[in-house]
């Protein structure tokens, strides 16, 4: 494996939209917390109903602490992170610096995570779909992929551990992308579930990918989906791209605040004892799902939620309604007949879901 070079980043760069790499990005008011700001147009009082902490002041941009919070947690450079408004926000990002309008398009492969295609859509870019391998466990097929792969096509989503299948995929398969795809495209790896995987990080081979991206998230394992945070984890020059299209304060102060908490050692450690409590109700879960003849399969997995078919004839999803439960309801999307992804819950939303299950045997 060869280290990256600097003309490998120019190579990245140049599958960027031209009037991105030329753009002057808007300049945000200064941050010199040291002096009295009135530079900014902010209300020097705190708003008239009051709250924990002020908010009258613009939050930092890009907060320093955070992106070193964040690059400590993630085993990466400071240069290397992109704080964004949840990954949802890093998609669009990603989306609107690299594809142009009505010519460039992105490879998607379903059953996947549904912003990827639709935030292409928007911007007005091309669709290509290259299904994952329904009968191997949904694993990606890489020769598959590759023969896909036009000039056209400038960015390549993978999802891993991939939403909703579950499971991660298969390292040889994405390496083989990776190396296929060098020069050619970006390939951006979503591990919204990565600590549920308990498996490393696709982003430790940054170094080794000059256009390898990978999407981090504190919304899922780290329980801050209300507040937004999402990390772009790529190479110094794309992250400075990202961040002349990002917008200024898309980060509020409340949220920056939370993110930091999380990242503090102690709520790490209350994070990693659930998670491990989550892998191992995953575990119970799957097991008896699997042995309850009104499921057909379970599949695998890597993240926070089981992939379950029911028996067509069971009105499984229905059951868990009227108990009050909510899942997800795949039976009616493509490749996923008869599917239901299902939220680990905690240990009494679990038993529920297996008392209902117990009353359909
Ligand atoms: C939940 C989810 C996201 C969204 O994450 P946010 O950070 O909350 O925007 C991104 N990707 C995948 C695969 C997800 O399942």
């Amino acid at each position: 494996m060869t280290a990256p070079t600097e003309s490998d980043a120019a190579d990245v760069l140049s599958l960027a939209r031209p009037e991105i790499r030329n753009l002057t990005p808007y300049a945000h008011a200064s941050w010199a917390p040291a002096l009295t700001r009135l530079h900014a147009n902010e209300l020097p009082w705190p708003d008239a109903a009051g709250g924990r902490a002020p908010l009258n002041r613009y939050p930092e941009p890009q907060p320093g602490e955070l992106l070193a919070a964040l690059a400590s947690y993630f085993g990466v450079r400071q240069s290397q992170v992109l704080a964004t408004h949840g990954s949802d926000e890093a998609i669009d990002l990603l989306t609107r610096a690299f594809c142009r309008a009505g010519q460039d398009s992105v490879i998607v492969t379903p059953p996947s995570f549904g912003m990827f295609a639709v935030a292409a859509l928007v911007q007005g870019a091309g669709v290509i779909e290259v299904p994952l391998q329904a009968d191997s466990h949904f694993e990606l097929s890489a020769d598959g992929l590759l023969a896909a792969l036009d000039p056209a096509v400038k960015i390549v989503w993978l999802c891993s551990p991939n939403n909703p299948t579950g499971a991660c995929l298969s390292t040889t398969e994405v390496l083989k992308v990776l190396r296929a795809t060098r020069g050619r495209a970006l390939v951006v790896l979503d591990e919204a579930y990565g600590e549920f995987a308990g498996k490393p990080s696709w982003s430790q081979r940054l170094g080794e990918h000059p256009q390898l991206v990978v999407l981090r998230t504190l919304s899922k394992a780290h329980g801050l989906a209300g507040a937004r945070i999402g990390a772009v984890l790529a190479q110094p020059d794309v992250v400075a791209l990202l961040r002349k299209i990002i917008l200024p304060y898309t980060l509020s102060s409340d949220s920056i605040r939370r993110a930091l908490g999380a990242l503090q050692p102690a709520a790490l450690a209350v994070t990693q004892a659930r998670v491990v409590a989550l892998t191992v109700a995953r575990r119970k879960l799957a097991d008896v799902f699997a042995s309850c003849p009104v499921v057909v399969r379970v599949w695998p997995s890597d993240a926070n939620f089981l992939l379950v078919q029911a028996r067509r004839d069971v009105p499984l999803y229905e059951r868990w309604l009227e108990a009050g439960l909510l899942v997800r309801d795949f039976r009616r999307a493509p490749g996923l007949a008869d599917c239901l992804r299902v939220t680990v819950g905690d240990e009494a939303q679990n038993s529920a879901l297996l008392r209902v299950l117990g009353e359909l045997a």
